[in-house]
């Protein structure tokens, strides 16, 4: 069995302890052992980032944008290969596997580019003589937590800002998907970056996770994750004032006005709510539909539901992998037995389902007949079940959209340009989609969400500057 090792310092390094890496999707199949970094470990990687950190900052530009082009076309070229890793240890579907990695090269070469893109500010003092001259400086070493469902993604859009903007990584992800991670971590060592400028210490997450947030040295927190951990974050943070940013969870709607294109909306609730088994910080687990489409919409999107083809990620023509593991799949479970209890009224599926492989799988489930203050209806379940609510206007339907703790993202399908300008305006959501998956962000523009989903500044395009940077105001007497 191979045994992968922790990126500390420019080696290759063994942890105290080991875990097996195990696919959802067939539990016969061990990917590998990985290795758990010790806390002398993470005090020696936090050390060797801190050292490494300056230099990094003061490399030429176009060396640093060299790097991340490197990396980034490393992981386009790679991506059938590291797709297919992707999909074996976490359960997506190959495609969708293969359309992460390729998304995630594209972060390193978005993030090259904007190595070149200085910027600044330059004003003349109130006091004659003086010139003030505004810029960004790094925030020092960056501690990047990651979740297991994007896993090559997710890291990727904080690991690449955080390198461009001159700061050094220590990078610490879930203990569901370290294939995907040694496998990115190879690709950056290979880019050439100086030791300890990049740093991977795999373990677990109230243990190495919880003593990298703490570090007095640590510049940074940035992390995406559940809100539960989301919080245990901020607070490690805040008793460093170490700045943070944290992106969670979310509950987000899909409203169906019964004007718009009924074909266009099954396939957009269909994809949003389902696809990836559903464990996307933005699907689309409430359905709120107009009451004239109701019937209309549920005949059609059950049907397209139960025909769903649940099997191995890496077979062919699977379009719902497993649940990424059996703590989720007990959870989704859960989650079917509470819904029927709630009084929700079951369509089609929601059964765990045996298979030729022994894996996590359970067939996608629509409920309808809910109500909002159910809790299927207000907590994350990270699975694939949906719960449809009927509406009688649009009115109601924003109110529903608007109702929850969360705020991550909100879709509208509609044919009505009144209907989809409100919307867009009203939407308490960080991301509002129009005739489009709640599910699906592109990589040059802001990513965040509003109310429980999100703290601090904005993740990805131009806005990561804020995060990964620091303002420094400097008064210059000729
Ligand atoms: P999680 O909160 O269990 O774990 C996330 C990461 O935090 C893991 O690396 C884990 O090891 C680490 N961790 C756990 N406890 C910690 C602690 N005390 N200190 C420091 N680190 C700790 O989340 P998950 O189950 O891996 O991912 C699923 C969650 O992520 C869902 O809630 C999903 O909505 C959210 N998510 C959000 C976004 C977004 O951009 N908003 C994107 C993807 C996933």
């Amino acid at each position: 069995m191979s045994v992968k090792n922790n990126l500390i310092n420019g080696q290759w390094t063994a942890g105290a302890s080991t875990i097996p890496n195990i696919n959802p999707s067939n539990t016969n199949d061990i990917i590998g052992e990985f290795a758990q970094a010790s806390s002398d470990q993470v005090e020696f990687a936090v050390a060797s980032a801190k050292a490494a950190q300056p230099a990094w900052a003061r490399t030429p530009l176009e060396a640093k944008q060299a790097a991340l082009m490197k990396i980034g076309n490393a992981l386009m070229e790679r991506c059938d290969e590291l797709g297919r890793l992707l999909a074996r240890e976490e359960g997506k579907p190959f495609a969708e596997g293969r359309g992460e990695v390729y998304r995630a090269g594209q972060f390193f070469t978005y993030y090259a580019a904007e190595v070149l893109r200085q910027g600044g500010e330059n004003f003349d003092s109130v006091r004659e003589g003086v010139d003030i001259d505004i810029r960004r400086e790094p925030m020092g070493v960056i501690a990047v937590i990651s979740p297991w469902n994007f896993p090559t993604a997710t890291a990727s859009w904080k690991i690449a800002p955080a390198l461009a903007y001159g700061n050094s990584v220590i990078w610490k992800p879930a203990n569901l998907t370290p294939a995907s991670a040694v496998a990115l971590a190879e690709i950056i060592h290979d880019s050439g970056i100086p030791a300890g400028v990049f740093n991977l210490v795999m373990g677990g997450g109230g243990s190495v996770g919880q003593r990298l947030i703490e570090h007095k040295d640590i510049g940074a927190v940035t992390f995406t994750g559940s809100y539960e951990t989301g919080i245990k974050v901020a607070q490690a943070a805040a008793s460093n004032l170490t700045k943070f940013q944290l992106e969670l969870g979310s509950k987000n709607a899909l409203l169906v006005m019964d004007d718009c294109d009924l074909d266009l909306a099954v396939a957009t609730a269909l994809g949003g709510a389902y696809f990836s088994t559903g464990q996307k910080c933005t699907a689309s687990s409430r359905l709120i539909v107009h009451a004239n489409l109701h019937d209309a919409f549920v005949e059609k999107l059950s049907a397209q539901v139960a025909a769903l083809k649940v099997g191995d990620a890496l077979t062919e023509g699977t379009q719902i992998g497993p649940a990424a593991s059996d703590d989720q799949l007990q959870s989704n479970l859960r989650y079917m037995a509470l819904a029927k209890e709630e009084g929700c009224e079951l369509v089609t599926g929601g059964d765990a389902l045996t298979l030729e492989n022994p894996g996590f799988y359970m067939q996608p489930a629509l409920f309808i007949n809910t109500r909002n203050d159910m809790r299927v209806n207000r907590e994350e379940m990270f699975a694939p079940i949906a719960c449809v609510q009927k509406v009688e206007d649009y009115e109601q339907g924003l109110a529903i959209v608007n109702d929850t703790d969360y705020g991550l993202t909100a879709g509208i399908m509609t044919n009505s340009l009144s209907h989809a300008n409100h919307f867009r305006r009203n939407a308490e959501t960080g991301c509002v989609m129009v005739n489009l998956p709640t599910a699906g962000t592109d990589y040059h523009v802001p990513f965040g969400g509003r109310k429980n989903s999100s703290f601090g500044s904005r993740e990805q395009g131009k806005s990561a500057a804020e995060f990964y940077t620091q303002v420094k105001t400097c008064y210059i007497k000729a």
